[in-house]
């Protein structure tokens, strides 16, 4: 299942890529383009606007309630039964929606800061953004929230 989200929904995008969900955001996209890109790549529309649905082109899409990002996520994970595992956690850019690939630790040594080198083990690039990522205090922190949450076990 693949998500787009309106251009409130910036926190949720982020949530549901951390998750490993296929999700499209852009502040800057107009109503109509979000809707036929929805139609185009068989995605389901997320948002908070009322006066989206009811032009009615769009076959899949959900109203969502609350403002609180988390809440988001909860409501669509119960909607669409969305299956959330914590392996499956930051498989996904952040950032940039493209999936990361695992990399060896040799190859990014001049990337990395030395202290982040000598303590991981398991390192991520985007191919897009060509960043690499670890699994740091950020990634516990969020993974935290997510349990908290019961967005996974
Ligand atoms: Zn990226």
């Amino acid at each position: 299942m693949k998500f787009i989200c309106d251009d409130n929904l910036g926190k949720l995008a982020k949530w549901l890529r951390t998750l490993g969900y296929d999700t499209l955001f852009s502040r800057t996209i107009s109503d109509s383009q979000l809707l036929s890109k929805a139609l185009n790549e068989d995605r389901v529309i997320l948002t908070r606007d009322t006066k989206l649905v009811e032009l009615k082109v769009a076959s899949k899409y959900l109203l969502i309630e609350s403002d609180k990002p988390l809440e988001q996520l909860k409501q669509v994970k119960k909607e669409f039964n969305l299956e959330t595992s914590e392996e499956k956690l930051f498989t996904r850019c952040l950032v940039c929606n493209t999936p990361l690939n695992s990399i060896e630790k040799e190859k990014i040594k001049d990337k990395a800061p030395p202290y982040v080198y000598e303590t991981q083990e398991n390192f991520v690039f985007c191919s897009k953004c060509e960043k690499i990522f670890w699994s740091g205090t950020h990634v516990q922190k969020m993974t935290e929230r997510l349990k908290e949450s019961q967005i996974i076990a």
